[in-house]
């Protein structure tokens, strides 16, 4: 760990030290966290000198923040095509938090069936686990699902109550055919709820138009900073019960006899809430949407050049689907060198940063590995027993519309 940066800024590049020299930084990261653009650092600082407590003071900057709150809420909805009379958006710390949110507020039983896929991330899986037993699609040795599988699932299982699928995968950037999937949920009645955290930041989502009922996306994966996610769905989910969080400004009277909630989405937002991440979450989503089509051509040449330049490299195997429609994500392993020791190596040798390890969806990653249930049982063993050394994983490379194509060429060159 280092309390100081290991390089300094030079422009809007990093510079790292590399073997006595430096080199440019090649950020390759992009599928865990984007760093803020300058269009959302602007509104940030425009901003900050005029925060206040929202929906409480009654002074010239609290009415102003208050206002700012509720507008960035009403371009959340814009950007995501939600129609602002029957949706609520909530800004929640993140896609992790609003699916816990999503998850506890339609009060499932243990009797209720949720229906998802073996691509979720940990985040779109625990909080469904939690409250739900749960109906897994599986995928096939590429790491994809087709429509007809989600559909035998939803008939197969008795009365699901929720259809919870990815957006797009954060390992192998492929996307399921969503709006296939939604309308096929829709039709039996099933809430859809959708992670979009990889999604959202790449591809336009509509909500209105997709069948899609829930939304759950973060800003600090479209370059916004931590703190604030967005969780879209309907006001009706919220318009009864307790909310995920108790508190302070949740609630029109308590007495200790009894407590009136307040309407949504008040109702979910107890506690002073993060009036600049949300600010700022705006600015990336109006960011964003201005800019689809450019991001998007860009993004699509960067999943040809990354095929293209790990093609070339001896004894390396691609984890997911080489060809479709996909995220600018790939994961790989390399014949007879374990995952820790790429990552580092294209650190320290080459200023590169990506990511290693299991990325936080395990059984997606087991079954993209082709492992074993022995093998499995082994990796319990080991990250039980604290061998962290030991356990299966792969290299994941990420970009977005930022990264340039020169930074694929030297991945190319380092591996
Ligand atoms: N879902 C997916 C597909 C993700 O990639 C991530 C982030 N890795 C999450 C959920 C969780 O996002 P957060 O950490 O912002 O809660």
């Amino acid at each position: 760990a280092a309390s100081r940066p290991l390089g300094r800024l030079v422009g809007d590049d990093v510079e790292v030290p590399v073997g006595g020299a430096t080199r440019r930084y090649v950020d390759l990261d992009a599928a865990a966290t984007t760093s803020a653009s300058a269009a959302v650092v602007r509104a940030v600082q425009d901003f900050l000198p005029w925060y206040s407590s929202v929906h409480r003071g009654a002074g010239a900057k609290s009415r102003y923040s208050s206002a700012r709150y509720e507008e960035a809420r009403e371009t959340v909805l814009r950007f995501v095509g939600a129609d602002p009379a029957t949706h609520v958006a909530l800004f929640p710390r993140n896609t992790t938090e609003a699916l816990n949110v999503v998850a506890f507020r339609l009060a499932l039983t243990r009797g209720d069936v949720v229906v998802t896929t073996a691509v979720e991330h940990h985040a779109n899986l625990l909080p469904w686990r939690r409250h739900a037993q749960l109906r897994v699609v599986d995928v096939d040795r590429r790491g994809v699902f087709d429509v007809a599988a989600v559909v035998a699932a939803l008939d197969e299982t008795p009365r699901p109550r929720v259809l919870a699928v990815t957006g797009a995968s954060n390992i192998t950037g492929w996307a399921p055919d969503l709006p296939a999937v939604a309308a096929a949920a829709r039709e039996r009645g099933v809430l859809v709820v959708v992670d979009g955290a990889q999604l959202v930041p790449h591809r336009p989502v509509t909500l209105a138009a997709s069948g899609i009922d829930v939304l759950a996306f973060s800003g600090h994966k479209m370059h916004a900073p931590f703190g604030a996610g967005a969780l879209v769905l309907p006001r009706r989910l919220l318009a009864d019960g307790e909310p995920f969080l108790v508190g302070g400004g949740a609630v029109r009277a308590v007495s200790y006899e009894e407590v009136l909630w307040a309407d949504p989405p008040d109702r979910d937002d107890a506690g002073s809430p993060n009036v600049v991440g949300a600010v700022a979450l705006a600015a990336a989503a109006e960011e964003l949407a201005a800019d689809r089509e450019t991001r998007r051509g860009r993004e699509d040449a960067l999943v040809r050049a990354l095929d293209d330049e790990l093609a070339t490299v001896p004894g390396l195997r691609r984890l997911g689907p080489t060809s479709g429609d996909r995220l600018p994500v790939a994961a790989f392993t390399l014949d007879g060198v374990p995952h820790g020791r790429v990552a580092t190596w294209l650190a320290d040798g080459y200023g590169i940063g990506v990511r290693n390890g299991c990325f936080c969806a395990h059984p997606y990653l087991t079954r993209l590995l082709g492992l074993s249930d022995d093998e499995v049982r082994r990796f319990h063993a080991d990250a039980r027993a604290d061998r962290y050394d030991l356990l299966p994983g792969a290299v994941r490379v990420s970009c977005d519309a930022t990264t340039s194509p020169a930074d694929i060429t030297v991945l190319g060159e380092a591996l």
